[in-house]
């Protein structure tokens, strides 16, 4: 049996799963906050629910917002602040007093949708989480890509490519990432940056949800539109670098803007103009798995028994 364990800023989910991937046991606490023991101990209790109500020992995964600085062994890049600088594989296995598998959750997700999930059977996988962040994660032959510095498929960060005269406009007016640069892929491709930039094109005074601008855009309002279509260009344009590096088969979309239904049909149209290659067999597809593909993709960090 395999544990996964998402840790994520609001909510801890435990999953079991079977050897084919069946589910045998789900909870979810609310995440303690700001309290590092009491986050611990949620943890712990957690899986051990999970093995007293199936009855069986098993692995254990853990997705984390951020990852573990392989320098260090300390927690790094979090937005759940409070476990930055804490040696969290380290307490956990004492207090479970047994080895974890700890990875980034964008990692988790990958891996998850490469083993059973949209890109089952495929090599070279690249997997996003576009939500209040854009985190990016890589799978090789179902294996997640960690790297050196625990930073493998973190693109977010990067430069906006082929930034074009209304790019560079928009960088001009929009506020800088909380990393400090003025052009990162996730001022322009998050959520909360998407819903930003509908609020200044309509000047409304409230912020609108990624779905209401969606619905407008559905009914043809002049601004939701401009601002959904701009929106696939520059997906695609940040896509397409990936590919021409990693050279995905497939690419999984997941978080809040990956149930934009025709970014699935948009985006690799628009992908062909930026891709080195005469034709781009890479596919772009929605999770299998959705929400759930952390927390499996956590169980799933331990290798086949
Ligand atoms: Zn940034």
């Amino acid at each position: 049996m395999r544990i996964g364990i998402d840790l994520g800023g609001t909510k801890i989910e435990v999953i079991a799963l079977d050897n084919d991937g069946i589910e045998l046991y789900r909870q979810r606490l609310a995440t303690p906050q700001h309290d590092y023991t009491a986050t611990l101990n949620a943890i712990a209790e957690l899986v051990n629910n999970a093995q007293t109500h199936t009855g069986q020992l098993g692995s254990i995964g853990i997705g984390i917002p951020g990852a573990i600085s392989p320098a260090t062994s300390l927690v790094k890049n979090s937005n759940s602040t409070w476990l930055i600088g804490q040696p969290l594989k380290t307490d956990i296995e004492n207090k479970l007093n047994c080895a974890v598998k700890i990875e980034n959750d964008a990692n988790c997700f990958v891996v998850s949708e490469a083993t059973d999930g949209a890109a089952k059977d495929a090599n070279i996988v690249f997997g996003v989480i576009i939500g209040t962040g854009t985190g990016g994660g890589i799978c090789i032959n179902q294996q997640v890509l960690t790297g050196c510095n625990a930073i493998a498929g973190e693109w977010g960060h990067n430069p906006l490519p082929w930034q074009d005269a209304v790019d560079a406009q928009q960088i001009k007016v929009q506020k800088k990432c909380y990393c400090g640069k003025t052009d990162c892929i996730e001022t322009f491709l998050s959520g909360p940056g998407f819903e930003k930039h509908y609020q200044r094109l309509s000047n409304s005074k409230q912020p609108l949800t990624v779905k209401g601008i969606i619905k407008k855009a559905e009914h043809s309002e002049q601004h939701a539109v401009t601002c959904i279509e701009l929106y696939e260009k520059r997906l695609a344009k940040a896509l397409a670098h990936v590919i021409n590096i990693i050279d995905p088969d497939v690419i999984v979309l997941g978080g809040g803007m990956s149930n934009i239904q025709r970014l699935y049909k948009n985006v690799p149209q628009y992908w062909k103009d930026y891709v080195f290659s005469d034709k781009v067999a890479t596919q772009l597809l929605p999770p299998l798995h959705g929400d759930s593909s952390g927390v499996r993709g956590a169980a799933w960090l331990w290798p086949q028994n």
